[in-house]
């Protein structure tokens, strides 16, 4: 069994106003709203992804990365 590793950092990128901030994940839930730290814009997750991670991250969440890396091996 080879270790899956999971990124604990995404890097949201606010589509408002296009402030970067890196946000630690929690590794066993998702994020629906997040408060942008420049503009102080809610962002809400897209339609189809289950947390503003998954839509505005460098990384998707935890679970989605898991569920990902078990698709990929056979
Ligand atoms: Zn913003």
């Amino acid at each position: 069994m080879t270790a899956v590793v999971i990124e604990s950092i995404s890097v949201i990128t606010c589509p408002a106003c296009g402030h970067a901030e890196s946000e630690e994940m929690a590794i066993d839930s998702c994020q629906y709203f997040y408060d942008c730290r420049a503009c102080g814009r809610v962002l809400k997750a897209l339609p189809g992804d289950c947390c503003v991670f998954c839509s505005y991250g460098t990384a998707p969440c935890p679970p989605i990365q898991e569920a990902r890396a078990a698709q990929q091996t056979p």
